[in-house]
């Protein structure tokens, strides 16, 4: 087919197509994507997880490090029949790794720059389930510093991360083998060694872990130059009458009531039944008697002397631009202002 297109350039290549010459041009990095796997659980068997959390009752910025080492002593004395094995994940600006201590073992492994710090932290749990898979069934708990990856393992749903439904599926495969397996959460840089340990194998990795990225934190990775992309692109465009409305591309907060809503949005894009409905009706277009040009939102809000009182009355000023009026925060007195000048309900 690339002969065929090449040969006519004028036909529309297939989305693919055009999307890997996005990809090329943008420079994104080309990486394998995890997708969520949907039918992993079926719906009568959907997974129970529950973690313990001994920390639950201190607060790191009012609690010495050292109450939580002897907290967790605590603990351990009481899981003491438990392996232990700590996880973390690390991510720097152009790194990204996480750490596994399986009994006292340290293993780290490079994830790709894309990941989220999310999946630098669900995937050493991960890849700790996998190596204690091929062992006797027996007691481990497993030590993560992540509460969202927890959370997240507690709230599956069908929108799961792929590897916290990896996560589940092989904690519910290793249960039904006999394993028995406590996951727990400890505070992170308070001096529990194995969590130091973990975190100093996930910051200092060389091995590559061949991991494909999951969709959600490549589409984060793809937003950031797309967006830069498209603020560049309209910045360009001062001729654009709407650029100076709004020079930063971004969501605006929206009004309370609709139909307000509506009539912001058409005095914002410069569109209004009363300066364009000439145009559904054939008609002349309606114009200003004093000035002689067109009636545009512009003219009324702006630049019409006509109604300059009104705009001392309201906005305490006769020399007012766009963005005052019908910025991102309106002005208080917008609506008062076009409902004396009669224009409220031409809008
Ligand atoms: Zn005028």
């Amino acid at each position: 087919m690339k002969r065929l297109y090449d040969a006519r350039p004028s036909n529309i290549r297939p989305f693919m197509d055009r999307m890997k010459l996005h990809i090329s041009e943008l420079g994104l990095p080309n990486v394998h994507i995890q997708q969520r796997n949907l039918f992993l659980f079926q719906p009568w068997s959907t997974p129970q997880f529950h973690y313990i959390n001994p920390f639950a009752t201190y607060s790191k910025s009012t609690v010495a490090p050292v109450v939580f080492q002897r907290v967790f002593a605590y603990h351990r004395s009481q899981y003491s029949s438990y392996s232990t094995i700590y996880t973390d994940g690390s991510k720097r600006a152009d790194y990204v790794g996480c750490g596994v201590v399986i009994e006292d073992i340290m293993h780290g492994y490079r994830l790709d720059t894309s990941c989220s710090v999310f999946t630098a932290e669900a995937v050493p749990i991960y890849r700790a389930l996998q190596s204690i898979d091929s062992n006797m069934p027996r007691k481990y708990c497993i030590y993560t510093d992540s509460m969202s990856v927890l959370e997240a393992l507690e709230n599956y749903n069908d929108r799961c991360h792929p590897v916290v439904c990896n996560i589940l599926d092989i904690t519910s495969r290793l249960y039904g083998k006999g394993f028995d397996i406590v996951f727990c959460w400890l505070p992170s840089h308070v001096g529990i060694i194995g969590n130091e340990q973990a975190d100093n194998a996930a910051k200092s990795a060389t091995t590559h872990l061949p991991l494909a990225v999951p969709l959600s934190d490549m589409k984060r990775v793809i937003m950031h130059p797309i967006s830069k992309l498209r603020q560049e692109s309209w910045s360009q465009q001062l001729d654009n009458k709407l650029h100076s409305v709004k020079p930063v591309i971004g969501a605006w907060p929206v009004m309370p009531m609709r139909r307000t809503d509506v009539k912001l949005t058409r005095l914002r894009i410069g569109h209004t039944r009363f300066t364009h409905r000439h145009l559904l009706l054939g008609e002349d277009a309606p114009e200003c008697p004093s000035c002689k040009v067109s009636y545009t939102v512009r003219h009324i809000l702006i630049d019409c002397p006509v109604f300059n009182n009104y705009r001392i009355t309201f906005f305490n000023s006769s020399h007012l631009t766009l963005p005052d009026l019908v910025g991102e925060i309106p002005h208080q007195n917008l609506f008062a202002f076009i409902r004396r000048l009669g224009f409220l309900y031409l809008i």
